[in-house]
């Protein structure tokens, strides 16, 4: 198995947070990394730096202007001699039909909530992170038959046009396209405690690409408004998105039916290649947390996406509870290295 990260990444350092009317100690910060590389170490496989390719694999996924947004954001932000705070975050959220004059329209349309602030080093961080996903779709398409991209920002709230949710860079679907040259069918499993609705608007209307997410119910939980069951896919992705919602408070076992309930229609589909963007924070204790996955559920997580007979491609997604992230990705490697 091959694994990818660069430490560039840990250069985003997000300093505020807002959710449900309240300022809070941010969640996604830089020392998730190092535990999940502990656990890596305990299973043995060696972490690579990955190479850069560039900027054409993001442009294929995302809006150039979002893209210059981001990439500029920051700069033009502290350009503005007033009292400005450290990070780019409007007080503003909203899509204007009108022309965006001004850092700050900017900032109100290109990020869709308080959850996902700029700083000095979070571009570098998020291109970083797309680079990391890349770089293990790379080894895919080299022959390897698993590959992981230890992304941090995460990626799966990130939309066509717009930060969320800790994301900047739609990881998964940016290593979705650079599979598609030798795998153009693919599937995406998003097992994440969240829905991952910037997969879905993405791949909403298509049917190349199979998306199916077994999240905590968005009723009053993040994304909110997007996540249910009747959300179905459109035209000709009618049918391709798959939403498994968990009521909060469930059981493991509630996440597990789901989950077989996901693999026999990923069977069904006959993909070319599977995406899973795992998220740690389905882990009983994390903070954001609303199903009891245990340690060993990680370890039967990987053993039963590890089952399909194509090639894995394991993006990070969330996971906040610190001191489990080492043991919990040392579960789930230990038990896909035992069924590839
Ligand atoms: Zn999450």
């Amino acid at each position: 198995m091959k694994a990818f990260f660069d430490p560039t990444q840990d250069g985003h350092i997000p300093r505020s947070y807002l959710s449900r009317g309240q300022m809070r100690t941010p969640l996604e910060i830089p020392e998730r990394t190092g535990y999940i590389l502990k656990g890596l170490d305990a299973v043995d496989v060696a972490v690579e730096r990955p190479t850069d390719h560039g900027m054409r694999g993001i442009n294929r996924v995302h809006d150039f202007g979002y893209l210059r947004f981001l990439e500029s954001a920051h700069r033009r932000w502290k350009e503005i001699p007033d009292d400005w705070g450290d990070e780019v975050m409007s007080n503003v959220f909203v899509r204007s039909p009108n022309p965006l004059r001004g850092i700050l329209a900017e900032s109100a349309c290109y990020q869709a909530d308080g959850s996902c602030p700029i700083g000095e080093k979070t571009w570098e961080a998020a291109y970083w992170s797309a680079q990391t996903a890349l770089s293990a779709a790379d080894a895919l398409l080299g022959g390897a038959r698993e590959s992981y991209a230890v992304c941090r920002p995460p990626g799966h709230h990130a939309r066509f046009d717009a930060a969320g949710g800790f994301c900047y860079l739609n990881n998964a679907a940016i290593a979705a396209e650079a599979l598609r040259e030798r795998f153009p069918r693919i599937a995406i499993l998003d097992p994440d405690m969240h829905h991952g609705q910037g997969i879905q608007e993405l791949y909403y209307d298509r049917d190349d690409t199979l998306y199916i997410s077994i999240h905590g119910d968005s009723t009053n939980f993040y994304p909110v408004v997007s996540g249910h069951e009747d959300e179905r896919g459109k035209g000709a992705g009618y049918g391709y998105t798959i939403n498994l919602p968990i009521p909060h408070g469930s059981p493991e076992q509630v996440f597990f039916d789901h989950l077989h309930t996901a693999m026999d229609s990923i069977r069904v589909y006959e993909p070319d290649v599977l995406i899973v963007t795992l998220g740690f924070d389905i882990y009983e204790h994390d903070p954001q947390a609303k199903v009891a996955v245990t340690h060993e559920g990680f370890n039967r997580l990987a053993r039963t996406v590890g089952g399909v007979d194509v090639p894995v491609l394991v993006v990070q997604e969330g996971g906040y509870h610190l001191e489990s992230l080492t043991e919990n990705t040392r579960q789930f490697f230990s038990g896909l290295q035992a069924v590839r």
